[in-house]
């Protein structure tokens, strides 16, 4: 005779015996199946992610002469303006206007 408990799934709603329940990472009971099938769903999302950053252009403006060019992601560390050489340079953002950079100017995280 065996006493076994069982634990509900909170995502496929089966009942699973102690070894094959899991707690994921928001602390939800969930059981093996459903853990590996979301840490694939997981590791391919991260995957789509670091492609898509991939060689993707960021535009940036230089700091002191305003000079606008776009330089490729990640290799962003060694930036420097192609017009005056600078390297202070300030990430232009979407939907912003050029007011809104000149504040961003102080921002230490641009100052490469
Ligand atoms: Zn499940
Ligand atoms: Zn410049």
């Amino acid at each position: 005779m065996t006493l076994t408990s069982s634990y509900t799934c909170t995502r496929c709603r089966r009942e699973f015996d102690f070894d094959n329940i899991k707690y994921d990472s928001n602390n939800k009971l969930i059981c093996v199946e459903c853990l590996d099938k979301q840490q694939k769903i997981e590791k391919k999302e991260k995957l789509h992610l670091e492609k898509a950053g991939e060689g993707e252009p960021v535009n940036f403006i230089c700091v002191s002469c305003r000079f606008k060019f776009s330089i490729k992601k990640g290799s962003q560390k060694d930036a420097k303006c192609p017009y005056c050489s600078k390297t202070k340079l300030m990430l232009v953002k979407k939907y912003k206007d050029e007011d809104d950079l000149i504040k961003d100017a102080s921002d230490p995280r641009f100052d490469y």
